[in-house]
């Protein structure tokens, strides 16, 4: 069913980010030096996952995304290469270090994460108008917020000019991110808070979050998905409200699952054009990542979604 649709070209302008994640006893006072049991590499960024989401499922996939002259962008472009994701637009800055996020797991499951955004700070227009001829052939650009906010508002800008849809995922959540800025957005996949943070409204009821999404395509944003974790998600037009069912797994790791929705998304709905049905396989395909460990690790290919669907 999945292996025999067509594929979708998808370019992502993004992040990637090296994860380095220590799991610690107890984690040290300043001035001290203490020992952790063990340590473990992965690669991660809001903008990598996606891609990486997209690409497992058989999408042709594009990154326009910076990386330092380090080691481990070297890893975070292998890593591309090695899930089939194109990198003609993964630029090295000299002298700029990769983005990071060291991590520290405590026995409880309790997380501290710092973020280094390093070199993708600097993805800025320019880098975009580099990537022009690309992403006017895509069928969907896909955006988060890990890179400047005025690459992400200068790409759905001229998207829009060049007849491309897009998707914006606004997080992190910031409060520097302006509707007008966003206007011509195809799709904006928000969770609550972030959607709270960019209406300025409530989103604890099904109410409010129905009006907080619609108080944004009154602004302009074509179409507005809500994703609410377990409960699933709300697919939110300016005359209809569709109901996303989340579906039911034992979850064991559920970081990364808005990624995994956010770039299978992405996969399905360039393949087939049917926006309702791509979600509902969105969510199947997030599902599957939080029954697993890891971020990409836990991202299916085709042939593994293909069977859990069975
Ligand atoms: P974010 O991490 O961006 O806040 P969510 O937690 O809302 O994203 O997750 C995105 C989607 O992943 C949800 O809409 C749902 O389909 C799926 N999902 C997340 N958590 C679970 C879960 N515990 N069980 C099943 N599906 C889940």
């Amino acid at each position: 069913m999945v292996s025999s649709e067509k594929t979708g070209r998808i370019a992502i302008v993004g992040s990637n980010m090296v994860d380095l994640i220590t799991y610690v006893q107890i984690m040290p006072k300043p001035g001290e030096t203490v020992e952790a049991p063990d340590f473990e590499i992965g690669c991660g960024g809001k903008g990598a996952n996606q891609a990486i989401a997209a690409a497992r499922l058989g999408s042709q996939v594009s990154m326009v995304t910076k990386v330092g002259d380090d080691l481990f962008g070297d890893n975070t472009i292998r890593n591309f290469a090695e899930n089939g994701v194109d990198t003609t637009h993964v630029k090295k800055v000299a002298g700029k270090s990769s983005g990071v996020a060291p991590i520290f797991v405590e026995p409880s499951g309790e997380n501290s994460i710092l973020i280094v955004k390093g070199a993708n700070a600097d993805l800025s227009p320019a880098d975009v108008d580099a990537a022009e001829d690309m992403l006017r052939q895509a069928d969907l650009i896909l955006l988060q917020l890990e890179i400047p906010l005025e690459t992400v508002a200068y790409t759905i800008r001229r998207a829009a000019e060049w007849g491309v849809r897009t998707i914006l995922n606004p997080a992190p959540a910031t409060k520097e991110l302006k509707v007008s800025d966003i206007s011509s957005l195809s799709f904006l996949v928000p969770n609550e808070s972030e959607l709270e943070l960019l209406s300025g409204m409530p989103t604890t009821t099904e109410e409010e979050i129905v009006a907080a999404a619609r108080s944004l395509i009154a602004q302009g944003i074509g179409t507005v998905i809500v994703t609410l974790g377990g409960r699933g998600a709300r697919l939110v037009t300016a005359d209809d409200v569709k109901v996303i069912e989340a579906v039911k797994v034992k979850p064991v790791d559920t970081t990364g699952a808005g990624d995994a929705f956010i770039g299978s998304f992405a996969h399905f709905l360039a393949a087939t054009g049917d926006v309702e049905q791509s979600l509902n396989r969105a969510a199947r395909y997030a599902a599957f990542s939080v029954g697993r460990r890891g971020t990409q690790k836990s991202y299916a290919t085709a042939a593994e979604f293909e069977e859990f669907c069975k």
